[in-house]
This record gives structure tokens, C-alpha cells and sequence, in this order.
């Protein structure tokens, strides 16, 4: 069995590039944190394919043999740096990948309960959460992430909304309905433990013991019955497929409903500088004039980005659960000031600050202490009156 494991080599050669120029002092216990992060990343990503490290090519062998010498190493033993300007801190949030493969073994295990849906919600709400605390606390994005961390905090952050979690579990029955039956008659006497993973290309069928492991791509949340049909057929076909069935296979793959779901939960976690930048204005630029005048730079950056047209009267947008502020592109354009994207920005950068506080026993979404913070801008008002004419003539709401 030929079994590849991308960015092996590539970690190990930068842990051994960084044991050659030393480990800062302040560093050293996050430096072999990393090194064991990364040897356990592996061993779980080889024991979920129920293989060994001998399956791996020479050079991940060897790359991972590097990677077990560093993790093995103690603070004491690492080699002194000359330099003493303390880099980038490398974010570690160990338990990210555990949490989520707890939450999707519960929805594998009991889909059907109403309380499991809720609770699984709730959890993945809650790790989400704390990763954000941790993150802020550390003025860090989950981009900083090692990758299998951040991609578990996106799914998690994914599975904390409601109706996805919903979409979660029924997409779950409805893939067991077709599977199910297929893959325990080439298997009898099995379980069938199906989940959905975040990235593309997952597609992993593993047994062991009387557990049969199947791993479909996030994507297949947006599949229908007729794909999880497809999908079945392909299991008993796989031998020989017809080309008819890979053709539907693959246009599925390649579907749009398909990447928006891995897209969504890939914009939970990955860096979005590139959007940030528009053709006219820079939303980074503008967040870091906006967190250093009004919250004292002590706000993580959420994720910002242009988008166009989200509707006629609204021109952005804060989505708690992806940490994500979305402005409407019509703001990006030279024929505006830019003043305008900034006030708007800065109004969904005060729904991240002060959430949906209760007054009196009501979710106020724009809170008085809001509107108070909102008028220190000096051209709130001004950029009211360009949003309003902007939204041809009518008042435009910004929430
Ligand atoms: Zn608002």
C-alpha cells in the first residue's frame, strides 16, 4: 500500500533548519509542543488508514524519523540562538483535532437524536468559542494554526450554526439509506461509521476490526440522493466503473453546491488577505486604522472581505460563527470615499466587540453603548447620507 502524507518533509526540514540557527529561549517548550503536535498529526492520519510508517515513501520516513528525533527532545538539549528578537509566536491549541473527531463520532454514532444534534451544536459552539478567546488573547487568527488544528476549528465553527449541524445529521441518514446497505454485504457483520470531513479530497474506506471507517468530503453535505446513489454504485462498481458513472461522479465533484460547502467551511479558518484587498480600498489597512484608534488595537482581526452586491440596502455584514466581516464591492470604487467603507467596517467591527448583549430581557443587536461608540467616528453621519443615496434614495440599515 503506497500511502502519501503531504508537508512531512517540508516540516521536518524547517525543524531542522530552525535547530541549526538555534531555539530562542522563550520558544523552546512551543517548539517541541510543535514537533509533538506534528509526529501525533501523523500517527493519527497513518492509523486512521489503519497503516505504518514503513507504507510512507523513503522520504517522509526519514522526514518523520526527523520529526520523532526533535519531538523527543528536551528544552535543555535544543541548541542556543544568537538572535534574541522574539519572531512570530507559533499558535498551538492542543485538543482541536480530538474535540472534533469526538462531536463527528457522536453524529456517526447517534444521528438520529434530536438532543445529540443539539448537544454536538452546543459543544462545537463552545470549542469554537474558546478558540477564539485563546486567539484574540494572543491577537492570533486560527489561520496561525498548525493546518489540521485550523481545520478542525472551521469544522467546529462550521457545527456550531444550527441549521448545519441540522444539514449535518441529515445528510448523514440519508448517506447511510444508500450506503449502508452496499458496503455491509461486501462486509457482513460490520458497523458502518460514516463521516463527513473538512477539505476536498477525503474519500477514505478503512476497516478494522468490525469497524468500517468511511470518510466522505464535506462536499457530499450538499449532495442528493441521486449522488449518494451514484456513490454507492461506485462501491460496487469500483472494479470496473462506467464511464457514464465516473462522469456523473466527477461533474458532482466539480459541482458548485459542492464547493460552497467546502468553501464555507475552508473561509472559517483560512487566511483572507488576498480578499481583504480590493481593486480601490484595502479592508486590512482600513481595520488597522480602525482597531488602533477605537478599541486600542486590542482586537483580532476577524476575516474581511469584499464581496459584490449583497442586497440594495445592506452593505456589510458580521457572522459570528466565521469570525467574518463581509463588504458589499459597490463600497470599493473610487467614485466613493473612502470613509464610507470605514464606517461601515467599523459598525460591523462593533457587532464582533459587543455581540448581541440582553437588555431588559431583549436581544439588542445595537445596544445604546453601540450607538454611543459608533457617533466617535467624526463621519458616521456623512457616511450615513452617502450610504443612503447610495441605496437609491432610501435609508440603508447596516446589520
Ligand atoms: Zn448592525
Amino acid at each position: 500500500m503506497a500511502i502519501r502524507i503531504s508537508g512531512i518533509v517540508r516540516a521536518a526540514r524547517t525543524v531542522q533548519g530552525r535547530l541549526q540557527h538555534g531555539i530562542p529561549e522563550w520558544e523552546r517548550t512551543a517548539f517541541l509542543a510543535d514537533a509533538a503536535e506534528q509526529v501525533r498529526a501523523i500517527d493519527m492520519v497513518l492509523d486512521d488508514l489503519g497503516a505504518c510508517v514503513e507504507d510512507l515513501p523513503v522520504p517522509s520516513q526519514r522526514a518523520y524519523a526527523v520529526l520523532r528525533a526533535a519531538a523527543a527532545m528536551t528544552p535543555d538539549v535544543l541548541p542556543l540562538s544568537d538572535t534574541t528578537a522574539p519572531v512570530v509566536k507559533p499558535l498551538r491549541i492542543p485538543g482541536l483535532v480530538g474535540a472534533l473527531r469526538a462531536q463527528l463520532g457522536r453524529l456517526a454514532t447517534q444521528p438520529d437524536g434530536e438532543a445529540t444534534v443539539e448537544q454536538v451544536q452546543r459543544t462545537s459552539a463552545a470549542h469554537a468559542e474558546r478558540v477564539r478567546a485563546i486567539c484574540a488573547e494572543e491577537r492570533a487568527a486560527p489561520s496561525g494554526l498548525p493546518k489540521p488544528s485550523a481545520q478542525a476549528f472551521g469544522m467546529l465553527a462550521w457545527l456550531a450554526v444550527p441549521e448545519n449541524t441540522e444539514c449535518y445529521a441529515r445528510q448523514h441518514a440519508l448517506a447511510m439509506q444508500y450506503l449502508e446497505p452496499v458496503l455491509l454485504a461486501a462486509s457482513p457483520g460490520r458497523i458502518l461509521r460514516l463521516t463527513f470531513e473538512p477539505g476536498r479530497n477525503v474519500h477514505a474506506l478503512r476497516k478494522r476490526g468490525r469497524l468500517l471507517t468511511l470518510k466522505l468530503s464535506v462536499g457530499y453535505l450538499a449532495a442528493a440522493p441521486s449522488d449518494f446513489a451514484d456513490l454507492a454504485e461506485a462501491f460496487v462498481q469500483r472494479d470496473a466503473l462506467p464511464p457514464a458513472l465516473g462522469a456523473r461522479y466527477r461533474a458532482f465533484h466539480g459541482s458548485e453546491p459542492s464547493a460552497a460547502v467546502i468553501r464555507a467551511v475552508d473561509e472559517l479558518w483560512r487566511p483572507s488577505a488576498e480578499q481583504a484587498g480590493g481593486r480601490t480600498y484595502n479592508l486590512d489597512v482600513i481595520f488597522r486604522r480602525l482597531n488602533a484608534a477605537y478599541f486600542e488595537g486590542r482586537m483580532a482581526r476577524p476575516q474581511l472581505v469584499w464581496e459584490a452586491s449583497l442586497s440594495s440596502r445592506r452593505f456589510g455584514t458580521y457572522t459570528a460563527a466565521g469570525d467574518r466581516v463581509v463588504i458589499d464591492a459597490r463600497l470599493d470604487d473610487p467614485a466613493v470615499p473612502e470613509f464610507v467603507a470605514e464606517c461601515v467596517l467599523f459598525h460591523e467591527l462593533l457587532h464582533k466587540h459587543y455581540g448581541t448583549p440582553e437588555v431588559a430581557g431583549r436581544r439588542r443587536v445595537h445596544p445604546p453603548h453601540f450607538k454611543q461608540h459608533e457617533l466617535e467616528h467624526p463621519r458616521f453621519e456623512e457616511s450615513e447620507r452617502w450610504l443612503a443615496a447610495l441605496a437609491a434614495g432610501e435609508r440603508a440599515p447596516l446589520d
